[in-house]
């Protein structure tokens, strides 16, 4: 009895072996050819018409006219005519896991939240987004199970969970584990110890006071988070308000600016100054007018590709006349308003001096503020303070990518990553057309739009 079974399950040992035998290797997918389309590589060149862009594994293997570049032996060729390809959007400054339902919770930041937050980020054609602050430190774990292929959605980025003074900004409720509180610059110094490593991709700190709210973090504080990255090698992107701030940041050696400086203009002296260290400047548009643009454009609210992007509870707290009432009696939001018109005019003044502008929407980090959907508003209002269509795009992938170190993304070029949407319409023409997605590419994988063009 014994005996039998045992040549039994040798038996089948063998056939699944000879199957194996049999079947040889997993084949290779074929390479993919993308002919016909108009082509915005992200460098900033101009669109290339009639072009033909070949994909092979995760990669991007040339780039050419369609008709004269050859294609590989066994190549599935896509017709691609009339359509207009971008790079793939990444976000330098967003968040997951920090909304439940339809309010900010410290319960909110788990693996299933970070890992559908990519997912959503994908579907939307953000396809690496940077989670910056307020992280536990599982996001590291997943990060890096994404970078061995073992999760899906958008390349995640983090800052960890970041470094804010006590007693002050950032003002969500969190976990003790998900952001630290620096009193003194040798408490800032171990935190970033910590960070780096747990190989944080970039380091965040706030210096704010919510318009008079809380304390700001010190200087020595700040001066030792930056002094102790750049030891580790490390970028630090400062959240920031004032210009007085932004100037002594910049003067610390602070790399990014991680959103518009909003109570006065921009003057030479910071212009300067970011143009000689190179500084990146995250606009974050998004984050000011999500105070009010669900009141002052309600249609929004009834967009298909705003709606898919939040669950309905979540829709239908946004559309409520709690929620309308709730923001005409904040009086914040005059404040928001404000800030947010210097903020369109500084992104202006700042582009047209040469400083380097980066991409982000701090997605992710209230009801308000939405992921998805926030990234191609964001690129809407870019537009709006006076930057082209090709500007926003080049600001969303390849200054970005350079922000967070990325060679390998954030350019249609050959040996970049196959991180590419295919668009119904061209964007330079009318920049909301970066929400009319046909196609997805990311890691040369094919992502369904979460709301496909035309549906
Ligand atoms: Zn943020």
């Amino acid at each position: 009895m014994h005996g039998s079974r045992w040549c039994l399950g040798f038996a089948m040992l063998g056939l699944v072996l000879a199957g194996v035998a049999d079947a040889g290797p997993p084949a290779a997918p074929p390479p993919i050819v993308l002919e016909g389309a108009r082509l915005i590589d992200g460098t900033g060149r101009p669109p290339r018409d009639n072009a033909a862009l070949v994909i092979e594994g995760d990669k991007i293997i040339a780039v050419g006219t369609a008709g004269k570049l050859a294609r590989p032996k066994g190549a599935r060729v896509i017709d691609v005519h009339g359509k207009t390809i971008i790079p793939g959007l990444i976000s330098a400054h967003s968040h997951a896991g920090l909304v439940a339902g339809t309010a900010n919770s410290a319960d909110a930041y788990t693996r299933e939240a970070v890992q559908a937050a990519a997912i959503l980020y994908e579907q939307y054609g953000v396809t690496s987004f940077t989670t910056l602050g307020l992280n536990r430190d599982l996001v590291y774990e997943l990060r890096d199970q994404q970078r061995q292929g073992g999760a899906p959605g958008a390349t995640i980025f983090t800052a960890g969970r970041g470094i804010g003074a006590p007693g002050s900004v950032p003002p969500q409720p969190v976990q003790p584990d998900q952001v630290y509180r620096a009193a003194t610059a040798d408490e800032a110094r171990a935190q970033v110890r910590e960070m780096a490593a747990h190989h944080v991709d970039i380091v965040k700190l706030w210096l704010d006071d919510n318009f008079g709210k809380f304390p700001k973090m010190g200087p020595e504080v700040y001066r030792a988070v930056i002094d102790e990255c750049h030891k580790h090698k490390l970028r630090v992107a400062a959240h920031v308000f004032y210009l007085a701030d932004a100037k002594a940041l910049v003067a610390a050696g602070i790399d990014v600016l991680a959103h518009s400086v909003r109570d006065l203009p921009v003057d030479d002296e910071l212009i300067r100054a970011l143009k000689a260290h190179g500084v990146f400047y995250i606009p974050t548009l998004n984050v000011d007018h999500s105070f009010f643009v669900f009141v002052d454009h309600p249609e929004v609210l009834s967009d298909p590709f705003f709606q898919r992007a939040v669950p309905p509870e979540h829709l239908a707290m946004l559309q409520s006349q709690a929620y309308k009432d709730k923001v005409l009696a904040n009086p914040v939001v005059a404040k928001e308003r404000a800030a947010f018109a210097i903020a369109q005019r500084n992104v202006k003044a700042l582009h047209d001096a040469g400083v380097q502008i980066a991409f982000g929407t701090d997605s992710g980090a209230n009801p308000e503020r939405i992921a998805g959907w926030g990234e191609h508003h964001e690129l809407e209002l870019m537009v709006g303070a006076g930057l082209s269509p090709m500007d926003a795009i080049v600001a969303a992938t390849r200054t970005s990518a350079a922000l967070l170190k990325a060679a390998d993304r954030g350019t249609l070029e050959p040996g970049k990553r196959a991180d590419l949407l295919v668009l119904a319409a061209d964007p330079t023409a009318d920049i909301r057309n970066t929400r009319q997605m046909v196609m997805v590419w990311h890691n040369g994988k094919e992502i369904e739009p979460r709301v496909p063009a035309g549906k």
